[in-house]
């Protein structure tokens, strides 16, 4: 969907009700009951936000009527907590070596727990991320709603998202949410910052405690992408933040690439959730791949029983 909300002229509002109503009933065919509800909310947003002293068609005024009633179809069938198959994490484990994503899944005891340097850069990473988010005001933390259960983070995500919209006025001020929660096509995410602008334009950003993109970082970035993207009715940037000079913010706008990078991210999804459903461990002899980007977990359970 190429057009944004921003734009609130006559013909501009009428195409943007239009494509955001076929796209919510496409995404409710499919079963996506969160991203269907959000872009038939985004059909009330426009409606209620355009210049509308002109008449509407009646086929207009239906089709408004409709994505209210089909909001609440899919509040009833959008489930407090989910399942899902692959996380962010998990997919790039896989794609460093299918055969550790298998046992992380199977065999999560076999895993090597990380050292003291390990930790400590984990501490770090998450200093520096809390920096970021410190500049944002009255975010909401779905992480200090929800804890450990992730598998409600979508869920309660998706009711901060989808306030009233007699709440949810002309000239509101941004929105912000931190580890907002998604899961499409059984694959979850949690993004660092999601903000959202009173023109229902979102902007995403991914905190990185290093000072350039990696191949990792794209793969991570693009499966993050593949979801937020199959969901939100209009991502508007899509930012990595890196770190810059004296721990400050290096903040890339890489929307472009994980557009390019997605259909490759997109069959490694489908190639990793055939191999978990097929229930059997991949054949992968040990190599320099057990430490590169990163070393392996179960670097010990594989030098034992290879
Ligand atoms: S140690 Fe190497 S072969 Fe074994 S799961 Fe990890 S990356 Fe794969």
């Amino acid at each position: 969907m190429k057009n944004i909300i921003r734009d609130r002229g006559h013909g501009a509002s009428l195409r943007l009700i239009e494509d955001f109503y076929h796209e919510g009933h496409r995404k409710m065919e499919e079963k996506n009951y969160v991203g269907a509800a959000l872009h038939f909310r985004a059909v009330n947003i426009v409606y209620e936000t355009a210049d509308c002293s002109f008449p509407l068609s009646e086929d207009t005024k239906v089709k408004i009527d409709h994505a209210i009633q089909n909001i609440i179809e899919c509040q009833k069938k959008i489930e407090g907590s989910i399942d899902f198959t692959l996380s962010k994490t998990s997919f790039t484990y896989a794609m460093q070596c299918s055969k550790r994503l298998f046992l992380h899944v199977n065999h999560p005891k076999e895993k090597t727990p990380p050292d003291e340097k390990t930790i400590e850069l984990f501490k770090l990473g998450r200093t520096y991320e809390k920096l970021f988010k410190d500049q944002f005001e009255n975010a909401i933390d779905v992480s200090k709603h929800c804890g450990r259960n992730i598998k409600q983070y979508p869920a309660f995500t998706f009711e901060s998202l989808n306030e009233p919209i007699e709440t949810h006025p002309y000239i509101a001020s941004n929105q912000v949410f931190f580890e907002a929660g998604f899961c499409y096509n059984d694959v979850l995410v949690m993004v660092d910052v999601l903000q959202r602008d009173s023109d229902e334009n979102y902007e995403v950003f991914e905190v990185k405690l290093y000072p350039e993109i990696k191949e990792v970082t794209w793969w991570d970035l693009t499966v993050q992408y593949y979801v937020l993207s199959n969901i939100l009715p209009h991502i508007e940037t899509f930012n990595v933040v890196l770190l810059g000079e004296n721990q400050s913010f290096n903040i890339i706008n890489v929307l472009d690439e994980v557009k390019k990078r997605l259909p490759f991210i997109e069959e490694k999804i489908s190639e990793f959730k055939n191999m978990l459903s097929a229930s059997e461990m991949p054949a992968i002899p040990m190599g320099e791949h057990c430490y590169s980007p990163y070393t392996c977990d179960f670097v010990e359970y594989c030098k034992r029983t290879f």
